[in-house]
């Protein structure tokens, strides 16, 4: 049994790090203030291979979900906007025509998202369906060969930028024999006439990434456009959601290390009653608190990505996963709090870095699942009949 990466995934870390400490760090404090997403830099993310890491070889990539935790992770160091567009792009973009898309929808769609010239999205939650992501209301109908869509997603990752060419909607496509709603996955091009990503929304963090909601009127795409079997939509999205929880986590992972690496630094210099505040076990005893999560992040984040690179049983996975992300989110939350409290006054000013992952860590506990589905998830894997 290891508990360290393989020589060739550190030399990628060391790749991705150097490329986030020359492309990223200098302009993320302002694209941050100004809210914009940097398409030149996904692009350069792109040419660096980042968006194929869990494609098979015959679409360019490398068929590694623990290279993409690797890229996450270290992105996530440098900005959590950043690493949330990589997350989404290739978890909840590539990820489901990967896994559940025919191959003439390969071959459309995967060469320029593995390629990093353009992103899918994945539309599943809608105003009034977030956690309950089943009971959608967007619908699609067939008619004369083609999906006509009426809906609204919320809160789409990748959904509206200058690169974003498909998007994953899910869809209710009738209703089962028991009253509860057949939902299925429609790919509808962003070019599509009546579909519509409005204005970006205002977030308390993650302000370097794309986030839309979605309208569809009369949208319509022809019937091929399905992804994967009919009335298959609500396992799929399961199945894709376990995948990027252990992103997700990925994410807190590296959120947990700059909140250590800042708070290292800044309470060996800064001194209060003419020592270091470092000297005080107040301080000190909280960065090693942080330390501790680090490594406990770390090993749950690799577990997992070892099982899913391993084809590790779909319930063993599963688990997994989300034992990760609760773990390694809520760790990330309170890793921001300690190392602003380390910051003092400081901590509380946008000219350091430390306010802006206050700021992004947040929703980690939120996103593609909040903390307490996967309570849920995990109490289920134990048997319980938890609701
Ligand atoms: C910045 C951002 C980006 C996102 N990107 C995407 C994306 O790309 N694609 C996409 O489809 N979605 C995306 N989401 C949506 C995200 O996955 C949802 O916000 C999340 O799943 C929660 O859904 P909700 O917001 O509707 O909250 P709700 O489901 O309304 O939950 C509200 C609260 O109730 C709790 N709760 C709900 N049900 C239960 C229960 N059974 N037991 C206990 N507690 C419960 C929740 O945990 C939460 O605390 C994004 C969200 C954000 C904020």
């Amino acid at each position: 049994m290891s508990f360290a990466l393989s020589r060739e995934h550190e030399e990628f870390r060391q790749v991705v790090r150097e490329f986030a400490r020359a492309e990223i760090a200098p302009h993320v404090a302002e694209w941050d203030d100004k809210h914009h997403f940097p398409v030149d830099v996904v692009v350069k993310m792109g040419e660096l291979g980042l968006f194929g890491l869990t494609a098979p070889e015959e679409y360019g990539g490398a068929g590694d979900f623990t290279g993409l935790c690797v890229a996450i992770e270290e992105l996530g160091r440098v900005d959590q906007g950043i690493g949330i567009t990589l997350e989404a792009a290739v978890g909840l973009g590539i990820n489901p025509i990967l896994t559940f898309g025919t191959k003439a929808q390969k071959d459309r769609w995967l060469p320029d998202l593995v390629a990093g010239r353009a992103l899918a999205a994945f539309g599943l939650t809608e105003p009034a369906s977030g956690s309950d992501a089943g009971a959608t209301r967007t619908h699609a109908e067939l008619v004369d060969g083609e999906w006509v869509i009426n809906g609204s997603k919320q809160f789409i990752t990748n959904s509206g930028s200058s690169l974003t060419s498909v998007v994953t909607a899910t869809a209710r496509t009738g209703t089962l024999a028991d009253g509860t709603p057949e939902v299925s996955s429609i790919l509808v091009p962003a070019d599509t006439d009546g579909f519509v990503a409005e204005p970006g929304y205002n977030k308390l963090g993650w302000h370097c990434s794309d986030t839309h909601p979605l309208t569809f009127v009369d949208v319509r795409v022809p019937e091929d456009h399905l992804l994967g079997e009919r009335g298959r939509g609500f396992p799929q999205f399961l199945a894709t959601l376990d995948d990027g929880r252990v992103a997700i986590a990925a994410l807190a992972l590296g959120c947990i290390e700059a909140c250590l690496e800042m708070s290292v630094q800044y309470a060996g210099e800064r001194e209060t009653f003419g020592v270091p505040i470092g000297r005080k076990q107040g301080v000190a005893f909280r960065v090693s608190d942080l330390a501790v999560m680090a490594e406990a992040a770390r090993g749950l984040v690799y577990k997992a990505a070892a099982l899913k690179d391993a084809g590790a049983p779909a319930a063993t996975f599963k688990q997994a996963a989300s034992i990760a992300k609760l773990y390694a989110t809520e760790s990330a939350v309170t890793a921001t709090r300690i190392a602003t409290q380390v910051f003092g006054g400081y901590g509380f000013m946008e000219e350091y870095s430390v306010a802006r992952f206050y700021r992004d860590a947040k929703v980690l506990e939120i996103g593609e699942g909040t903390s307490e589905v996967q309570r849920i998830i995990i109490a289920r894997g134990l048997g319980l009949p938890v609701e």
